[in-house]
């Protein structure tokens, strides 16, 4: 019977976890936003050099995923913000490349429904979130709730609260609230890694005319995305205050430049490998009950031939 690689900490998991360290916010009372620039790239020069790097961490993930499958005890939450055109839909594409459909969920919210609003602001992605085994993609999550809600009152006003309770903490209960959710679910097996993905307003400016420029990039196009932008600064603010907030042990952020998709994708690939070697997953082992089933089976067959 073929064996399995073997699926120890292999030296390409070291590397993915220290690159990805370089872009984890480790001390989040001293993060600034300014302390990341968007066209960042590291050492690396082009999406040639990178391509070879990428390709690893897509084989160990896929990997590393099957394990998880196998496992069936943890669950991983990856969490996407960003401004529009940063690039989630495709890093989340290329990421998870070599990823089985089955092990793997993808929601995407959108402005929430009118039963969504009849709930807490936690409700709806909390029946989204992955099974054990699975890896769960939210392509923006409740993080909304403390960035576009936030820069637009009016969208808060429409939430139903009682007036009672929006007030000036507001946007600490909702961070607070954050935090015991993503410390709920550590403690009940699902690691929580959150992504922003830092674009620059001037590289978005150009996103969004090479989508006007090319007919088959019409469809992504929204004049309200354009709207968005005479709010950059406020979201970078209420960003920059939701990561701060928000980075712990147990969920960090990774603030992801984003100018350069490719240099994206490597660090997103580097940081989920690492969140999963953390784990030090192993096939589940098979008791002697197994191994005699395994060896019957192998008669059975053998008998047909
Ligand atoms: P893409 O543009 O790549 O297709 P998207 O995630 O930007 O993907 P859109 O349909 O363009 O999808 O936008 C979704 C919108 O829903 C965003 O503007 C987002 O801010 C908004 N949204 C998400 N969650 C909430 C929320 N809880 N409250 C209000 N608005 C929300
Ligand atoms: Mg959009």
């Amino acid at each position: 019977m073929a064996q399995r690689k073997s699926t120890g900490r292999s030296s390409l998991s070291k590397r993915a976890g220290r690159f990805a360290d370089r872009f984890r916010v480790s001390d989040p009372r001293r993060f600034r936003l300014t302390q990341v620039d968007p066209a960042d790239t590291w050492r690396l020069r082009s999406k040639e050099q990178a391509a070879g790097l990428l390709q690893e961490g897509v084989e160990r993930l896929t990997e590393l995923q099957e394990m998880l499958y196998a496992k069936d005890q943890w669950s991983l939450l990856l969490v996407f913000q960003a401004m529009d055109a940063a690039g989630k839909d495709s890093t989340i594409k290329h990421v998870m490349s070599g990823v089985n459909p089955q092990g793997c969920q993808v929601h995407s919210f959108k402005q929430p429904s009118s039963e969504d609003l009849d709930h807490d602001f936690l409700w709806r992605t909390t029946s989204r979130l992955p099974e054990r085994g699975r890896i769960g993609i939210f392509n923006r999550s409740y993080y909304e709730e403390v960035l576009v809600v936030r820069v637009h009152p009016e969208v808060l006003m429409r939430q139903k609260l009682p007036s009672g309770l929006i007030g000036k903490d507001l946007w600490k209960e909702r961070f607070r609230s954050i935090n015991e959710h993503e410390r709920h679910l550590a403690s009940n097996g699902t690691i929580v890694r959150k992504f922003f993905l830092h674009v620059s307003k001037q590289e978005q400016l150009k996103r969004f005319q090479e989508r006007l420029d090319r007919p088959e990039k019409h469809w992504k196009f929204a004049l309200g995305d354009v709207r968005e932008r005479a709010h950059w600064d406020q979201y970078m603010s209420a960003y920059e205050d939701a990561i701060r907030s928000t980075s712990t042990e147990h969920a960090p952020w990774y603030v992801v430049p984003a100018d350069h998709k490719w240099f994206t994708r490597l660090v997103v690939a580097a940081a989920v490998v690492d969140a999963l070697e953390d784990l030090k997953l192993e096939w589940p082992k098979v008791d002697s009950a197994k191994r005699k089933e395994l060896a019957t089976a192998r008669e059975v067959l053998a008998g047909e031939g």
